[in-house]
């Protein structure tokens, strides 16, 4: 029988790398042996902390958020005719509702589609029986990706998992702490198999003590794990046994080789057999984001944060495996963005520094991408803020420099080439009115953009050959690729 989990084996990296995010390492590397950072940095100058004006535009737009849509909120009670689903898990309507004016109205220029009622539902995973690929959006940044096997003799596909989070709240603690509005799609133990787990970074939101437990619970038999620089301990410490956890730096790769039955599984790492005689091999490269990290007080910046490129090495790819990057490949390539920002939202339109210059960077070793996650809103913890503490600030111009806004995402989209693209890192955390204030935002930026909205090719008249397609999901919806040309 043939091993269920894949073997491995790390590339020596050939790019020049720059180690420009690492901060001072330790005293190990002041006496010449090798040692991993001590912290890291964001390295370029479109990483700024907000200024004293940022914070105050921030709370003068909260206020302008806050107050028009307390008002109409109570009207819609009272009317009982609420326009978008305002219960958390418990039934309970959040205390206050927040969404900026200029999205309270349908616009001109709105679709239906932008003001569906609710914003987002789950629904429950259909899961792609068929030869394609398919990917289900778990909630929140989680997504589950799965890839056919070349040959017939393993059952089901190749599990791929991004972030997933399957917890109540993102938070030290479940007593206390950013919660669900909606809720997962699914148990953990009623995923298909998981083969990869790729993790973007530490914060809660991404990183679910819990959810690892679990998956390590229902799928050992077949998991590996994929993490920034300096995160590996805290798996470990989480009982994942090492050998199932590969640690990376920026623009370093992992060949993941799944050996056919008849392959020895005694194989030493660099005699791997990559593309053919495999039932599938994938290229796994941790690339950069402009993001933060930490779990605690005193962690920040600790471990690594980042973005991946995940990669098919079809059999007429084989011979470049072992290069870096996936430029012009054959096979299906995909990019989870995790959490990061692209544009420091203060900066006059001209300032070109202003904008993450790594998504070039990616591009030119790793697109065009065949699908890509992106985030298209801040996510949890400011919601959060904003409920507990009544503080209204706005949140995308205190943290552009982290967050991406919806036109930021279909900016990363544009440059990586993305044929089909899924938004993730929204309406799972926050409520209703948020949800929808984000999808009408989404669709102005998209359809300004001319980027296509639908999976399929089904009445799509838009310039989705040029610009590809970019589609807000339901929970749990699992969506087909289509059968790529062979
Ligand atoms: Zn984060």
């Amino acid at each position: 029988m043939s091993v269920q989990h894949p073997i491995v084996s790390d590339l020596r990296p050939s790019y020049s790398l720059t180690d420009a995010h690492h901060g001072p390492h330790g005293r190990a590397a002041a006496a010449g042996a090798a040692s991993k950072p001590r912290y890291f940095k964001n390295p370029w100058p479109s990483y700024r902390t907000p200024s004293l004006s940022d914070a105050y535009t921030a709370y003068q737009n909260g206020a302008a958020i806050a107050l028009p849509v307390k008002a109409s909120r109570m009207a819609d009670v009272e009317e009982g005719t609420p326009l978008v689903t305002r219960t958390n898990g418990n039934g309970r309507l959040p205390a206050r509702v927040w969404v900026r004016p200029d999205l309270r109205e349908f616009g001109e220029e709105d679709e239906d589609d932008d003001w569906r009622d609710p914003p987002v539902q789950v629904v429950e995973p259909s899961w792609g029986e068929g030869e394609e690929e398919d990917v289900t959006w778990l909630g929140h940044a989680g997504v589950m990706v799965r890839i056919p096997w070349k040959g017939k003799e393993r059952a089901g596909k190749c599990g791929v998992v991004f972030d997933p989070i399957f917890s109540y709240r993102c938070s030290p603690s479940q007593y206390v702490g950013p919660a669900r509005y909606l809720d997962s799609p699914c148990r953990i133990s009623d995923l298909p198999a998981v083969h990869v787990c790729c993790i973007s970074h530490d914060h809660y939101d991404h990183l679910d003590y819990y959810t690892i437990i679990d998956l390590w619970k229902y799928h050992s038999s077949t998991i590996h794990f994929f993490v920034p620089l300096g995160l590996k301990q805290w798996f470990i410490s989480s009982g994942i046994p090492s050998e199932r956890i590969t640690e990376l730096d920026w623009w370093h790769e992992s060949l993941v080789t799944f050996p056919s039955s008849s392959a020895s599984t005694e194989q030493r790492s660099e005699d791997v057999p990559v593309g053919p005689d495999t039932d599938l091999t994938l290229k796994i490269a941790f690339t950069p984001a402009q993001h933060r990290s930490g779990r605690g007080l005193l962690d920040h910046m600790t471990t690594l944060w980042g973005s991946w490129c995940v990669g098919v090495v079809d059999d007429e790819d084989a011979s470049k495996a072992r290069q870096q990057g996936m430029k012009d490949w054959k096979g299906f390539r995909m990019f989870f963005g995790g959490d990061t920002g692209y544009r420091y939202a203060s900066a006059p339109e001209d300032d070109t520094t202003a904008i993450c210059p790594a998504f070039q960077e990616i591009a030119d070793l790793y697109s065009p991408m065949t699908l890509s996650f992106l985030p298209i809103s801040t996510g949890s913890s400011l919601p959060f803020i904003r409920t507990v503490l009544s503080l209204s600030l706005d949140q995308y111009v205190m943290t552009s420099s982290q967050h991406c806004s919806p036109d930021d995402a279909l900016a990363i989209h544009e440059i990586l080439k993305s044929q089909r693209t899924v938004a993730v890192h929204w309406g799972t955390f926050c409520d209703g009115d948020e949800a929808r204030g984000t999808r009408v935002e989404f669709g102005r930026a998209r359809r300004r953009r001319g980027v296509g909205s639908r999976w399929g090719d089904e009445g799509d008249e838009r310039k989705t050959e040029t610009k590809g397609r970019f589609v807000c999901a339901d929970i749990g919806q699992t969506l087909v690729l289509p059968l790529s040309p062979k």
